[in-house]
């Protein structure tokens, strides 16, 4: 007997006397939950979209009565409406669960002193990293969004040894700690938990070079529709993202849609456990590379080794797909700047034009004005044959890139806005 598979049967049954549009879905296909025996029946049933999910806003695709919702959280609905998501009381105790799973791979033990720099609003981060810690029984320091030099006071006076944060914030904090002269390897930081944008290879060797060698830089992945962090929990060995085990995922092939034998594709998550937002094969347009072998660690769960493309991180520029991850890895290849860029889009006569400010690693002498000029035509045009696209790459003297309070906001899309 399948535990996991029974459940998820008792799920879709739900579902499909519930959720009148995916119910409508399994109709056209002309399929009811009778037809699903196995695991390799799943491939049978159809996709769900977050335009399905969008379709009857904002409760169409609750399976519950709206009295058993107990908590609501959202997207940060920078691309559109938020996406709202509503948790039952059991829905709250299974993303408890699942930040514990979180925690342990990452290490953190109840011994531990964690501070969560998240927001604790509608953001999932900061209150179900809140939740699922209460119950390891470490110390917890919720300074959410406070100022940077607050964060840094409370990491000294209460001797944080675990951060939660984001890649760009981590850095942020360490340049603030810098012009205070507080050395961040002085401190007694041993693990810091990333999660909310996606950490790059470049970026992880930039933060251990900040906080230490020792210290474990470890990430996360998750979103809204699946009750937050913990879909993906990479552990202590930094070699990938493993797999929730108490999620059922596919690879598709992104253009047609269809199942894929190869280890990389788009990942499409069906949720087992959730009572109040159920998804059945939902395509999280994330393209990612996964690794079945198996892990130091010993949990055999297969892990995301790469992200080819994350729905969040995709840029399209003169019509070429190009994502802020590889760009981000293209200039931190390069010695001479420090972890701070923006990348502007911006329209004129009707054509893109792509410009990304960094900054140099120190202050610009006025000795070194001739050298930039030739390490930013050289570099414009490596990224011309890189990307085939063209670009203006400004080097900026270090902290002219104003930080953003809270989510750091790497690109700015100014043809969105109307004139
Ligand atoms: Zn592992």
């Amino acid at each position: 007997m399948d535990k996991k598979f029974d459940a998820f049967k008792q799920e879709l049954n739900r579902v499909y006397k519930k959720n009148k549009n995916y119910h409508k879905k399994m109709q056209e296909q002309n399929i009811t939950p009778e037809d699903i025996h196995n695991w390799s029946d799943i491939k049978r049933l159809p996709l769900t979209t977050k335009e399905d999910i969008l379709a009857n806003y904002p409760n169409g695709w609750n399976c519950v009565n709206e009295n058993h919702i107990k908590l609501y959280h959202a997207s940060s609905g920078t691309t559109g409406k938020p996406l709202i998501v509503g948790l039952t009381e059991n829905d709250i105790k299974t993303r408890q669960k699942q930040i514990l799973e979180d925690a342990k791979m990452a290490g953190i033990t109840k011994k531990d002193t964690v501070q969560i720099c998240y927001g604790f609003g509608m953001f999932t981060g900061g209150l179900s990293f809140y939740d699922g810690l209460k119950e390891l029984g470490c110390k917890i320091i919720p300074t959410g969004t406070m100022s940077t030099e607050m964060q840094l006071f409370y990491m000294q006076q209460l001797k944080t040894t675990v951060l939660i944060t984001s890649p760009s914030h981590a850095m942020h904090l360490y340049e603030t700690a810098k012009d205070l002269k507080i050395n961040m390897k002085a401190l007694s930081i041993r693990i810091i938990r990333v999660g909310s944008e996606l950490l790059t290879e470049s970026m992880r060797r930039k933060i251990k070079a900040a906080y230490g060698k020792n210290v474990s830089v470890t990430q996360d992945y998750g979103m809204t529709e699946t009750l937050g962090p913990g879909l993906g929990m990479e552990c202590m060995n930094e070699n990938g993202m493993h797999l929730n085990p108490n999620y059922y995922f596919e690879l598709i092939d992104s253009k047609t849609k269809k199942p894929t034998t190869k280890n990389v594709g788009e990942l499409v998550v069906t949720t087992i456990y959730n009572e109040c937002f159920p998804l059945i094969r939902y395509t999280t347009n994330d393209l990612v590379e996964l690794s079945h072998e198996k892990c130091k660690c010993g949990c055999s769960s297969p892990r995301i080794v790469k992200f080819l493309g994350r729905s969040d991180d995709m840029l399209k520029v003169k019509g070429v797909k190009i994502f802020v991850s590889q760009i981000e890895d293209f200039l931190f290849n390069h010695p001479y700047f420090n972890h701070q860029y923006e990348i502007v889009i911006s329209k004129e006569n009707y054509k893109d034009i792509l410009t990304i400010n960094i900054e140099y690693k120190d202050e610009i002498t006025p000795s070194q004005r001739k050298q930039i000029v030739k390490y930013k035509e050289n570099i414009e045009q490596e990224f011309k044959s890189k990307f085939g696209i063209k670009s203006t790459i400004n080097i900026l003297s270090t902290k002219s890139i104003k930080p953003y309070p809270g989510k750091i906001i790497r690109v700015r899309d100014l043809r969105k806005l109307k004139v």
